[in-house]
């Protein structure tokens, strides 16, 4: 408590990422690419000219929202960048949804949203998942002030097809769908296709898991010119460099290995889906996932004491203490090896 904290500040329970562990562990909380980015972001750094850092980025990263903007198929005009997803996320909370009726989002999704809607004042309610643990589409209000949610959903994995997205936008047309996509390259289907037609719909992406630059801090935004000045008001009122020049020079590298980027994608899918199958025979509820993450609980042992148990034998996986996720892990998809060792210490803890 300070007497100089503005009262919001008092209320506010800020967002705790996972742990970065001081030791060595095998890493499987927070959902990074274990394997390294593409050989030619090694080549841009070791070549990078020093002397670039003199001087300010490019204020509009024209470079690198033009690689996006190919990538995807958009014009340059609809593609946004900033300082990792967060802070695109961060960006559409003050630009979209501090309206005078209530945001929506799902009971459970990604959990800096209500951490948002603090910091930025905005009411918003919320809407219990589907028996599938899939996002309720059909239940969201199309008088909402907005709605955020992530697809593939996190940490669930689940998530829905472009076909039912679209249907989505065609009933909510008077407020803003942010779909949040940081997971959709590990088996989701993009909307991003789909904001050329719906003015309202922005989606997010980001670098750090798919091109495995966490580190960098890179993320995006696809939505109508309309959208993307919203979000560029914002930002350009406290910070009018979007990132910096490194990061601009890096991520265009990254964008440029598709064959990397594809070959990454499908190893950790097939071991995503390998890890299913093994915990399923040891009695793990492991639900389907289209993400590099697998949420599982078993139905005679407590997650907490797994949780421990792992962490006592070297790999630190996810445990959210809440109500609706107490049950689970959370387990991010590393390399064969890391996944090898995860499911014999399981089977020690289980067995
Ligand atoms: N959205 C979701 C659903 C996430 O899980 C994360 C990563 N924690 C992010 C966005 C933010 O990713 P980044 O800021 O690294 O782009």
């Amino acid at each position: 408590m300070s007497k100089f904290w503005s009262p919001v500040v008092h209320e506010l329970t800020p967002y705790v990422p996972g742990e970065q562990p001081r030791e060595r562990l095998i890493k499987l909380n927070t959902n990074e690419n274990p394997y390294p980015p593409s050989p030619g972001v090694e080549k841009v750094l070791n070549d990078y000219p020093v002397d670039h850092l003199r001087l300010y980025p490019d204020p509009e990263s024209l470079a690198l929202r033009q690689a996006l903007a190919r990538e995807h198929g958009v014009e340059v005009g609809q593609v946004f960048v900033g300082n990792g997803s967060d802070e695109v996320l961060a960006l559409a909370f003050q630009a979209f949804f501090r309206q005078s009726v209530p945001l929506s989002m799902p009971a459970i999704t990604y959990s800096f949203y209500p951490v948002y809607c603090r910091l930025y004042d905005i009411a918003y309610r919320t809407l219990a998942l589907g028996d599938e643990w899939q996002v309720p589409l059909e239940a969201f209000d199309a008088h909402s002030g907005g709605i955020v949610f992530a697809n593939p959903n996190a940490p669930t994995g689940h998530g829905h097809g472009r076909d039912v997205i679209a249907r989505l936008l065609e009933r909510v047309t008077e407020c803003v769908v942010l779909i949040d996509e940081a997971y959709v390259d590990f088996g989701g289907e993009s909307a991003v296709p789909l904001v050329e037609q719906y003015p309202n719909l922005l989606v997010t992406g980001t670098f750090s898991k798919s091109r495995s630059l966490a580190g960098l801090r890179l993320g995006y935004a696809f939505g109508s010119r309309e959208l993307i000045e919203g979000l560029e008001r914002v930002k350009n009122s406290f910070n009018s460099y979007p990132i910096d020049s490194l990061a601009n020079a890096v991520g265009i590298a990254a964008l440029e290995d598709s064959e990397h980027f594809n070959a990454c994608r499908e190893k950790v899918i097939t071991t995503r889906e390998r890890t299913r199958r093994r915990l399923m025979n040891l009695g793990f509820e492991v639900l389907p996932s289209q993400t590099n993450f697998i949420l599982t609980r078993h139905p005679d042992h407590d997650a907490a004491q797994l949780f421990v148990g792992l962490r006592e034998r070297g790999i630190l996986v996810r445990h959210f203490n809440t109500e609706a996720l107490r049950d689970f892990l959370r387990i991010s998809i590393g390399t064969d090896d890391e996944m090898d060792s995860l499911t014999e210490v399981l089977e020690t803890l289980v067995g």
